[in-house]
């Protein structure tokens, strides 16, 4: 069982079989999910024998940091972490004016198969639990000794492929005896798995729910994302209208711009008809080019004057910054250059 990964209520009827009174259940939650302990040891008011207990019957989740990179240029820092299998995540922590950002990955690996995404290139090894997806940013929140007010789930991994890990997870971030992250400081992303859309629609959290557009015709965006050969972006659309209808929230469009692919005027005009339907804010973000494949970032003009079409036709659009391009800040650069130094016969320290 893995203990980090239970609610409260769920973890007081464990106490309760290891003969411990109820309020001992709050004070390990508390170790566990405020004063971000990493392991048994630290938790100094319980008995040394209940904690011996614990060790013996509950494994503890706790990542160990591989190694951190910090950019230069904006202080994003990137972590690779080791999980207690051996396998490595990758995790960023962004530094804004309105507090600190935490990307996490919500798999190791991938299988959606996104063209310029480098997450996807190995395939899907396993999904991560949700003690595994907190512990990212307990971690790096111990490490910087400070707050963490906003998280994104738009690391390695697509979270509506690991659902019911997601949910439990989102529900102990957001838990006000845990951190007590507001879920409207939460972002999931998804390169739209339809059926999971709607079923998160249902569960009414006020989280923000971004869609990987990237394209806007079906034809397009079949030859970037695999995902398009099973739902159209009719299906999309419905279901992001949806999503809105039952949270009330808006909803992100993100739009990876590449170069001579998706970015002509044609795209804008069609960008902007599906936009105008719905509730939404469009994301536009320079495609970070990988070495594996051979897309180039639409020059900046260009990225200029696509924004420019949108605002005019009162469409919400941000271009987003890129943080961390100096440290491998795309999404699984990091643990691909480490996954790779290593089969060369490299150390993984
Ligand atoms: N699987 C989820 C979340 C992870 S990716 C999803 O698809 O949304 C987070 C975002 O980064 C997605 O919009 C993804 O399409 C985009 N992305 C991945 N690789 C990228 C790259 N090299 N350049 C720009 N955007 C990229």
């Amino acid at each position: 069982m893995d203990i980090k990964s239970l609610t409260l209520d769920e973890l007081k009827t464990e106490v309760s079989k290891l003969g411990e009174k109820p309020f001992r259940a709050k004070q390990l939650y508390d170790w566990m999910h405020v004063k971000l302990a990493a392991g048994y040891e630290e938790m100094t008011n319980l008995s040394a024998a209940f904690r011996a207990r614990l060790k013996e019957e509950y494994p503890y989740t706790s990542l160990e940091l591989v190694q951190v990179q910090t950019s230069a240029i904006d202080g994003t820092k990137k972590y690779l972490f080791a999980l207690s299998d051996g396998n490595l995540v990758e995790s960023v922590l962004m530094r804004y004016k309105h507090g600190n950002s935490v990307c996490i990955s919500s798999q190791v690996g991938c299988r959606m198969g996104c063209k310029f995404c480098a997450s996807t290139l190995d395939g899907l090894e396993r999904n991560l639990w949700p003690s595994e997806m907190l512990d990212q940013i307990y971690r790096i929140s111990a490490d910087i000794g400070e707050r963490i007010s906003n998280v994104v789930v738009m690391g390695t991994g697509e979270p509506m492929d690991n659902y019911d890990n997601l949910l439990r997870f989102i529900r102990l971030l957001t838990d006000e005896n845990g951190l007590n992250i507001s879920q409207r400081n939460v972002t999931v992303s998804t390169c739209g798995l339809v059926p999971q859309m709607r079923k998160l629609a249902d569960e009414k959290l006020q989280i923000t729910l971004a869609l990987s557009l990237h394209a806007t015709t079906d034809e397009k965006r079949k030859k970037l994302m695999p995902i398009a050969n099973r739902y159209s972006i009719s299906e999309l659309m419905d279901a992001c209208q949806y999503y809105f209808e039952q949270t009330g929230r808006r909803l992100t469009f993100e739009y990876s711009l590449v170069g001579g692919v998706n970015d002509t005027a044609e795209d804008a005009q069609e960008l902007i008809a599906l936009a105008k339907k719905q509730c939404c804010h469009v994301n536009l973000i320079p495609v970070n080019p990988i070495k594996e494949r051979d897309f180039v970032q639409s020059d900046q003009q260009a990225i200029l004057v696509f924004k420019n079409k949108l605002e005019k036709k009162q469409i919400a659009c941000t271009i987003r910054r890129e943080m961390g391009r100096d440290i491998d800040g795309a999404c699984g650069q990091l643990r691909r250059r480490h996954l790779i130094d290593g089969r060369k016969g490299g150390t993984q320290e």
